[in-house]
């Protein structure tokens, strides 16, 4: 297939990008390295999630772990804590496991070649273009939503395929600067080429924008409608025992893995609550009053949480069912664990 930029057009698209790049770039904290960790570390961070709440966590991280190796060498749980609030967090467990292949294979070096780095659980074909076009200055592509966005309205193209978006995206990035011209694309769709009211009179590929040039540049890249999350009810107990609340680890895969909650069941029924509680814990319990609902909404799942307290009624508290844990926490050991935004809310309920 022919390319769909010709070689002069794309020399005119790149060197317009560089120079409005280096006037009008943002002021991040990992734009003032090069180290891959902390490429890493941004890139992973910023799937998904905005930049203005990236960067406090992203200073705390680092504060925490400074480099791979005290990463690689921390405990799971305290690398859930620094991410507590984030989401998404199978990438701090992907991440934290990755560094401690990286440890033990590389030599604590983040590897530069793609098969090395594609390995690494969480290194997709995104990250690891990034680390190696910012990090290691190879013109590895990236595509990630905004240089999808920014491509496919520069040629107004609807059903540009993923396959040529790479293509394209690989073809612009060849030549001096790498490093800059990903980040000169990403920020140009992040900042200017917006998904609703492109700013085309200030964008510097105006010239030549076909998207631009239809008038309806927000029309590219046709969007799929996307199903809205599916509404889901679960029941959860509050358990105390001496002042202490009976917390449990998630499994370590699968939704919100590795982080803590008051025990809770699918659906809405008490039985079922203190039947799973019995079964995972050895606790007898029994449902009393209802301390009302919390709502989150995850990407695929609008959940609505019931909260009624539980009451001791025999049994003995056993080691948990399968990998989780149970543990009757007081304030400090609270404070100490990694908890979701919706068991946050759970602990309001709770305090009222
Ligand atoms: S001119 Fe408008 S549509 Fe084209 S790349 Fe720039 S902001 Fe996007």
């Amino acid at each position: 297939m022919p390319p769909r930029l010709s070689r002069p057009r794309r020399e005119s698209v790149r060197r317009r990008l560089l120079e409005w790049y280096g006037k009008s770039r943002r002021d991040l904290p990992w734009r003032r390295s090069d180290d891959p960790y902390r490429i890493w570390l941004s890139e992973t961070m910023l799937q998904q999630t905005r930049v203005e709440t990236v960067v406090p966590y992203y200073r705390r991280f680092l504060e925490r772990f400074p480099d791979l190796r005290s990463l690689a060498l921390a405990d799971e749980q305290d690398v859930l804590k620094q991410w507590e609030g984030l989401g998404y967090y199978s990438r701090a467990r992907n991440l934290k496991r990755a560094a401690e292949m990286v440890l033990r294979d590389h030599g604590g070096r983040v590897p530069s070649d793609p098969e090395a780095l594609g390995s690494l659980p969480g290194i997709g074909r995104y990250t690891s273009g990034a680390i190696r076009s910012i990090a290691f200055k190879q013109p590895a592509p990236v595509v990630d939503g905004n240089v999808k966005r920014v491509l496919a309205r520069l040629l107004a193209e609807p059903g540009l395929s993923e396959t040529r978006l790479w293509e394209l995206a690989g073809q612009l990035v060849e030549g001096e600067h790498p490093d800059l011209l990903n980040q000169a694309l990403m920020e140009l769709g992040a900042t200017v080429c917006v998904p609703r009211n492109p700013l085309c009179s200030t964008c510097p590929l105006r010239r030549g924008c076909a998207g631009a040039a239809t008038g309806r540049p927000e029309d590219f890249p046709a969007r799929a409608p996307r199903p809205p999350p599916r509404a889901v009810r679960a029941l959860g107990g509050i358990l105390r025992s001496r002042g202490r609340l009976l917390l449990m680890r998630r499994p370590s895969r699968g939704l919100l893995g590795g982080l803590w909650e008051i025990p809770s069941v699918p659906g809405d029924d008490p039985g079922t609550l203190v039947e799973a509680l019995r079964e995972r814990t050895g606790l007898g319990s029994r449902a009393g009053a209802a301390l009302g609902e919390v709502r989150h909404v995850f990407t695929h799942r609008d959940l609505t949480l019931r909260v009624v307290e539980l009451e001791r009624d025999g049994g003995r508290k056993r080691a948990p069912a399968g990998d989780a844990e149970a543990l009757w926490c007081g304030s400090a050991e609270i404070a100490r664990l990694p908890l979701s935004r919706l068991m946050h809310k759970v602990l309001e309920l709770a305090e009222r």
